[in-house]
């Protein structure tokens, strides 16, 4: 049984909850289903994969740590320079650390061993490797969560209620 993905009122996404607590919400009547896989729980009541509130929730912006494993994930474990997937991978400064460069997500990139090596001291442009996209910090923790699930395949009806992904 997988995750649910719930909607506000007004449709934008909130947060991923278990298929437990959105079933109780459908029960009592708080949310309803608005996309289901197929699965039933009881004849009558099909397994929910998105659930929207019935009341408007408030919800305050959440941080996401700039951690290693988060650039990692933001861009796909793929090296930004070269396209690189597999192991061997490593965060680049952009600008680099030793000229100013800091850490953020602005700032900071994929790479893959080779490249961070060739890349040295030098900024893309000097160095002639482009950046594949500009990186930037995510829109917010849900939608990071998202996009987490929708990189592994997994919940790709959920693609429609995250636009930008
Ligand atoms: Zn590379």
């Amino acid at each position: 049984m997988g995750k649910v993905l719930v909607l506000n009122a007004s449709y934008e996404p909130l947060n991923i909850t278990s298929w437990r607590r959105a079933i109780v919400l459908v029960i009592k009547g708080k949310a309803e289903g608005v996309e289901h896989n197929g699965k039933y729980i009881y004849a009558n009541l099909p397994m929910p994969s998105v659930i929207r509130l019935r009341y408007y929730v408030r919800v305050p912006y959440k941080e996401i740590p700039l951690t290693r494993r988060n650039i990692f994930y933001r861009d796909a474990q793929t090296c930004q320079y070269c396209h690189y997937t597999g192991d061997a991978l490593t965060l680049d400064h952009v600008h680099p650390r030793s000229r100013g460069g800091g850490d953020s997500w602005e700032n900071l990139v994929t790479a893959c061993v080779r490249c961070n090596v060739k890349k040295g001291n030098r900024t893309p442009k000097e160095a002639n490797m482009p950046l594949g996209k500009i990186p930037r910090k995510p829109h917010s923790s849900l939608y990071f969560e998202v996009s987490k699930h929708l990189k592994r395949g997994i919940h790709p009806e959920w693609q429609k209620y995250v636009i930008g992904i």
